[in-house]
């Protein structure tokens, strides 16, 4: 599914990747975690493409494609969702608006026509119901004004309605209460399957009690230091960072 070779990844005069590698295989649900600073976000930025994140060195395979070749609208279209710790504000566009762009232009891309309204309407609120966001909120603007949990679960329904065949989602438990937790990694398993993937980066052990991954790494100074099965992230639930020997200056 995704393959990462030796990614390094400069923003401004700043090294923060430093030579990442990891192969994710279909079907397969991977956790990175490590500490704050450690070049997570920026590795989930690298394989979004955006400005600003310089790949000096390495390559990245999506389904045997050159990612980094792709533009932004390419990566969706090839079936990567990318959901990120801060949802962007749409103002003026409504999210269920936001919706059919999304979805009729990975259509598009596909070759296919449109899906036509009443389907798509349906769609929508068929997610929204399964993740219990409220309908009246699919005819606000983008995330304006909702709640980090709204947001949360908002990004949920995208990613439903979109049904990519890869979703990297980066500390999409951040700022959860109970609840929204518990309806974000709902609406991450049920995305799972033998044909998808997902890549899942997160501070915090919390999320993967909810959603147990296969296998987990952790990325400190911008390199992949330690991986292993999901018993990884319960010893550094316990011991924490040092407890594998690397330093966290942000705890
Ligand atoms: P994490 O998500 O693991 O907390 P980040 O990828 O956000 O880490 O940050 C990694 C390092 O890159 C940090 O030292 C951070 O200060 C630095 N960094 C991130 N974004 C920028 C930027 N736009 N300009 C300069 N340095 C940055
Ligand atoms: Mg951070
Ligand atoms: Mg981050």
């Amino acid at each position: 599914m995704l393959e990462i070779k030796n990614l390094h990844v400069k923003v401004g005069d700043k090294e923060i990747l430093k030579g990442v590698d990891l192969n994710i295989g279909d079907g397969e649900v991977h956790a990175i975690m490590g500490p704050n600073g450690a070049g997570k976000s920026t590795l989930s930025y690298a394989l979004a493409g955006r400005d600003g994140y310089e790949i000096t060195d390495g390559e990245v395979l999506f389904r045997g494609k050159n990612l980094l070749d792709l533009d932004a609208h390419e990566r969706a279209g090839e079936g990567m969702f990318l959901g990120f710790q801060y949802p962007v504000e749409i103002p003026g566009v409504s999210n269920m608006n936001f919706l059919k762009t999304a979805v009729n232009s990975l259509r598009k891309y596909r070759g296919e026509e449109d899906m036509p309204a009443v389907e798509l309407l349906k769609l929508v609120r068929e997610k929204a119901k399964e993740l219990d966001l409220d309908p009246e909120m699919l005819k606000r603007p983008v995330n304006v004004g909702f709640s980090g949990g709204e947001k949360k679960r908002n990004e949920m329904v995208q990613m439903a309605v979109l049904d990519p065949v890869f979703a990297l989602l980066d500390e999409t438990d951040s700022g959860l209460d109970i609840d929204a937790l518990r309806v974000v990694s709902e609406g991450i398993n049920r995305l799972r399957s033998p044909e998808k993937s997902i890549l899942l980066i997160t501070h915090y052990q919390r999320l993967l009690d909810y959603v147990v991954p296969d296998f987990v790494h952790v990325l400190a100074d911008g390199r992949i230091v330690k991986s292993g099965g999901k018993e990884l992230a319960l010893v550094l639930e316990k011991e924490g960072y040092a407890g594998i020997g690397i330093e966290d200056t942000a705890a």
